[in-house]
């Protein structure tokens, strides 16, 4: 018989907003879990530099995921490893995440924390050099890559604050930008023009990623001129986005048009008894702290569920 494993809580996802919710759930004196599929942490055990949480004003990304994780345990929190494949919800108080392996959890309450992944190009040769040259993590790969013209593709801030880091490697990093301008915040824009080892490629996009074992060259159309181009690099960092993880997810679980889950005040979805929190909400801005709010008032409002407090 597949192995079941009984909580009130079963948070889904050990990113910071799951973390947090994980946290308020034990020290709330519920039997509380985070299944977490890789290293606790999420999107945030792969940032350089953190320099925006409050009362932290640098911190390695990695560094403060173990310390939430840490704090958290010392309330009680369990923290295992698997990937949840399918969350269902069987009657009133029955909420069950089925783990890749068969291990069911089953809790009173979940809260879904799963984030999201990168958006992909979808060019000839990106999947062919995922690896050797092709990445979507800065400080997983960037040091590969020293001494290297570097490419990064994006205007948002996720592509130009990587493209800074990576100058700390590469000898020079170019940024491959769609349009004229900068999507980026204006004070992140600031300090990339002030870096002498950034360069910016306009009005430009990346059509094919050449190499032979790895990653040699990128061809580049100009999407006003029509003209294509050969860009020599060594590696190309690809931050053109994210889509929000929600294929483990009910169907009954409603989404807006871009794939977002949709919650209400207490970061309750259309099933009651499930909530979400963090990235896989669609969020005006995806940050530290906006998971870690949704965390605790996802925890909370699962809290006063099982408690049967408030309405
Ligand atoms: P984003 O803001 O959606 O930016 C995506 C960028 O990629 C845009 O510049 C977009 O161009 C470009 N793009 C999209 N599809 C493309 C394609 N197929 N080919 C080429 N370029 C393409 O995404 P993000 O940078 O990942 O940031 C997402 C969210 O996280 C934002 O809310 C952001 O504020 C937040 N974030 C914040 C920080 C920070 O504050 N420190 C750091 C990272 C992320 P267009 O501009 O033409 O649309």
């Amino acid at each position: 018989m597949a192995d079941e494993k009984q909580y009130d809580i079963v948070v889904v996802g050990g990113g910071p907003g799951g973390l947090t919710a994980g946290m308020y759930g034990a020290r709330a004196n519920m039997k509380t879990v985070v299944v977490e599929r890789y290293q606790p942490g999420g999107q945030i055990a792969n940032t350089a530099e953190v320099e925006d949480y409050p009362g932290f004003e640098h911190i390695a990304g990695a560094e403060l995921a173990m310390k939430m994780a840490d704090h958290a345990r010392k309330f009680g929190l369990e923290v295992v490893s698997d990937e949840v494949v399918e969350i269902r919800s069987e009657g009133e108080s029955r909420k069950v995440a089925v783990g890749a392996g068969g291990t069911t959890y089953v809790g009173k309450a979940m809260v879904v924390c799963t984030g999201g992944s990168p958006v992909l190009l979808h060019v000839p040769g990106e999947k062919e050099f995922a690896g050797k040259g092709v990445s979507y993590c800065a400080i997983c790969d960037g040091a590969f890559f020293r001494g290297q013209v570097i490419a990064v593709v994006g205007g948002g801030d996720a592509a130009v604050e990587e493209a800074m880091f990576l100058t700390k490697f590469g000898s020079k990093v170019i940024v491959i930008h769609r349009r004229d301008r900068l999507r980026a915040q204006k004070v992140i824009q600031q300090r990339a023009f002030a870096n002498p080892k950034l360069v910016f490629i306009w009005d430009s996009v990346v059509e094919k990623v050449n190499g032979d074992a790895k990653v040699r060259s990128l061809t580049l159309k100009n999407v006003k001129t029509g003209e294509h181009s050969t860009l020599e690099v060594g590696a190309v960092f690809v931050f053109i986005g994210f889509h929000p993880n929600t294929a483990m997810l009910p169907k009954e679980v409603a989404k807006n048009d871009r794939g977002y889950v949709i919650t209400d005040f207490k970061m309750e979805t259309s099933v009651p008894g499930i909530f979400a929190c963090g990235d896989v909400r669609d969020q005006l801005v995806r940050q530290i702290t906006n998971a870690v709010g949704d965390g605790t008032t996802a925890a909370m409002a699962a809290v006063y569920r099982i408690e049967k407090i408030g309405g």
